[in-house]
């Protein structure tokens, strides 16, 4: 608070921003007691303000970002920062830096590995910024017990005895978090290892021509945004990512068909809830007539109940761990990514959501991308590996490839050896099962059950 009253003291013009109306109004009247008579408040506009130097401190929610669209700033304070959406910092609070080269003062407890703990890191590393973190009193867990280290930034009105209670009587994790300001992954956590599958390219359709795409696209209605991902089965990979908040159906349906026609997507799967089958079949009608020569793009729905939902979502959630399948980096979808929660309800079913406050649509347009995509991309052995395996240990390619660099003369002998064998495995896989890969057909008469990939 001190912050931003020597701020507007100096003539500044500081928001301060809360995750709800509550606490930025809490904020509001503490401000009263460090201002005394310096500075008049303004009720209905929520503003307090310094006529001695033109300063003042505007105080708002940050649940709804419009809530501060339109001001500049030549600072920004951000109270209880996990709570809030980055959707408010990134596209509200900090382009309002911008013309003034105003500094920002993000604060909170952490709550799990979000923006706010991404934040964190970043000032950590840079040369303009700085990140403090502190415990409310210095303490530290060692061999699991509590052991007093003073912290030069802790609360000295907090008695030791309260915090000792508080570890006796909290589950650890929550008392690292809590208490000792730590930042830990959420347990509730869905997608584990985000981190190794995001890419930072910007691909162009040219790259992926010939390739067979699919999209996943999440209708936005009111506050939410569309989300569409655009993601590559050739390659394994998410090569477009769009994301707006239009409601004009039109509009968005225009947005879709181009997106369609400039990766030449073969197959889309979009959410029909909220759209409702009108649009879907208004789509339909306008897709482009073909794509490439003689393929009409496929437009389907998806009707999302809690049980399809957690299908898509946890074959979203099983591809990112296992790295079967690669995302584009992209600052907010990778934050819904990690914030994205699994809740058990009291009838012990599973229910996947976004945290409180925060959005989920890049997420569920991912997974139904990734849905679409896995229709024709049925993960099997190639014919080599299904060959390999019935091979004995020292015929195996692995083996014969890692022995070529140590004894090429020895590796030569084996790689002779296992021939005739190897391409009479070959001739009896080849007869029993047809290779059916196919990308060019209908996508319901692609690739089969059976058959060897590429
Ligand atoms: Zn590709």
């Amino acid at each position: 608070m001190s912050v931003a009253v020597e701020a507007a003291l100096a003539g500044q013009k500081i928001i301060w921003g809360a995750p709800v109306y509550d606490q930025a109004r809490v904020a509001f009247d503490e401000t009263r007691r460090a201002v005394g008579d310096i500075a008049t408040p303004n009720l209905s506009r929520v503003t307090w303000d310094f006529p001695m130097t033109g300063g003042q401190i505007i105080f708002r929610s940050l649940d709804n970002p419009d809530n501060v669209r339109g001001h500049t700033a030549d600072g920004v304070v951000i109270d209880e920062a996990a709570d809030v959406s980055p959707v408010a910092w990134h596209e509200s609070l900090r382009p309002m830096l911008i013309d003034t080269g105003g500094w920002a003062w993000i604060i909170g407890t952490p709550k799990g590995l979000n923006w706010f703990h991404e934040g964190f890191r970043n000032a950590l590393s840079r040369d303009d910024s700085m990140a403090m973190s502190a415990p409310t009193l210095g303490a530290a867990i060692e061999g699991g017990k509590l052991v007093r280290r003073p912290h030069p930034l802790e609360n000295p009105n907090v008695p030791w005895s309260e915090i000792e209670h508080l570890f006796n009587t909290m589950p650890e994790r929550s008392f690292r978090q809590e208490i000792l300001a730590e930042f830990l992954s959420s347990d509730g956590a869905v997608f584990r290892g985000v981190d190794q599958i995001l890419i930072h390219d910007t691909p162009y359709p040219r790259e992926h021509a010939g390739h067979l795409t699919v999209a996943g696209v999440d209708w936005g209605q009111q506050n939410d945004f569309t989300a569409i991902s655009v993601f590559c089965c050739t390659c394994k990979r998410e090569v477009f990512l769009d994301r707006f908040n239009k409601i004009d159906w039109h509009f968005q349906r225009g947005r879709l068909l181009s997106i369609i026609q400039d990766w030449q997507v073969r197959d889309t799967l979009c959410e029909i809830n909220s759209i409702g089958s009108p649009n879907l079949e208004a789509l339909q009608r306008e897709a482009p007539i073909e794509i490439s020569s003689k393929v009409k793009p496929v437009i389907r729905g998806f009707q999302t109940t809690m049980r399809s939902k957690g299908d898509i979502i946890r074959a979203l959630s099983l591809a990112i761990e296992k790295k079967t399948a690669y995302f584009l980096y992209d600052e907010i979808a990778k934050y819904e990514l990690i914030s994205y929660e699994a809740t058990i309800s009291e009838a012990g079913n599973t229910k996947y959501s976004a945290v409180e406050g925060s959005h989920d649509d890049t997420v569920i347009a991912r997974a139904l991308a990734l849905n679409a995509a896995e229709k024709y991309w049925v993960i099997r052995p190639t014919l080599t590996e299904a060959i390999n395996k019935e091979l004995p240990a020292t015929w195996q390619d692995a083996y014969l490839d890692k022995l070529n660099n140590q004894d090429p003369v020895l590796a030569q002998y084996y790689y002779d050896a296992r021939r005739a064998t190897y391409e009479e495995i070959k001739t009896e896989k080849l007869n029993k099962r047809r290779p059916s890969v196919d990308y060019s057909g209908d996508p319901d008469m692609g690739a089969g059950r059976d058959g060897w990939s590429e």
